[in-house]
């Protein structure tokens, strides 16, 4: 893909777009609406005063992760031992700069903030485990209670799973965000899938899988079964079929297809295009999304 290095110098309308994971259980469905509505209000904010698209992802993806309904951060899943470990990634699209965490031990309660301190180190792209931990520790990121990160729903979802091995993920949260300056930044940050083998890591670590930006193109995070996400590399080639079709909203069902029928796994994305456009599909039940714009007066929480 080309570099936004090529792009004219323009100002753009503000955009953001959150997710909170496909696989919601739809009984919860005004819970979810009420956090991503919180979230995509916490990202506004940011890009209303002008501020960054980086600043509002991470700022959204924070307020998901302190939210104890979503999983990530605080509410995260539980190992099949019983312990959290997180992934989270950022990138922005101007110059394709990117930081990720993987198995991120669960003492840290925004796994989305290391994310981003490792793409400022401009030093590597992805830290893992205790490296990662020793990483954050460093740069000075605090430390919580990994008892405060477990919540009861989660401790009953692991003990439900010791009976029935398909208790339903979701919750994963993402944000992808349009600044006033054309740039474009993305993140997403889970908890994994419930049960999993400690040291897993899943697509939401991943660029290219679980996140993308390119300031040219558009910003994309995705949600779902993450060893099918990364088998389809799903979030690089929603951007593809975003630069191919020039609309945010067919790129997004393209791209869930292809999930769906090559990866064979279930999931969604959301999108933002270089205008500002967004998009989202998902192939499963429901998948919060929240959006807003300069032309919204207040967020769109289209389920
Ligand atoms: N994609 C995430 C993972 O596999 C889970 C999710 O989005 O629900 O870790």
């Amino acid at each position: 893909m080309s570099s936004s290095a090529e792009r004219a110098p323009a100002i753009r309308v503000p955009a953001i777009v959150v997710h909170g994971g496909a696989g919601a259980d739809p009984s919860q469905a005004p819970e979810f609406r009420q956090g991503v509505r919180a979230a995509v209000l916490a990202g506004w904010r940011v890009l209303a005063a002008g501020g960054g698209a980086l600043d509002a992802v991470e700022g959204a993806v924070r307020a998901l992760e302190d939210d104890p309904r979503f999983n990530a951060g605080r509410g995260s899943v539980l190992t099949r031992d019983g312990t959290i470990e997180t992934d989270a990634s950022i990138m922005e699209g101007d110059r394709l700069q990117c930081g990720a965490v993987a198995a991120l031990p669960g003492i840290v309660a925004n796994p989305v903030a290391v994310a981003r301190k490792v793409l400022e180190s401009r030093q590597h792209v992805l830290l893992v485990a205790h490296g990662a931990l020793a990483f954050a520790r460093s740069v000075g990121i605090p430390e919580c209670d990994p008892a405060s990160l477990v919540t009861d729903r989660q401790r009953k979802r692991h003990a439900e799973l010791a009976r029935t091995p398909t208790s339903p993920g979701g919750g994963t949260v993402g944000a992808v965000a349009l600044d006033r300056s054309g740039t474009i930044a993305a993140a997403t940050s889970t908890g994994g899938t419930p049960g999993k083998l400690p040291g897993r890591v899943g697509d939401s670590a991943l660029i290219g899988c679980g996140t993308y930006a390119d300031s040219s193109l558009g910003g994309v995070s995705c949600t779902g079964d993450g060893e099918a996400i990364i088998r389809v590399v799903l979030g690089h080639r929603a951007l593809r079929y975003l630069k191919d079709a020039d609309d945010p909203d067919y790129a997004a069902k393209v791209a869930v297809d292809l999930l769906v029928e090559e990866g064979v796994g279930q999931g969604g994305l959301i999108l933002i295009d270089w205008r500002g456009r967004p998009g989202y599909a998902t192939s499963t039940r429901l998948m919060p999304v929240a959006i807003m714009s300069p032309a919204l007066d207040e967020p769109r929480v289209p389920f």
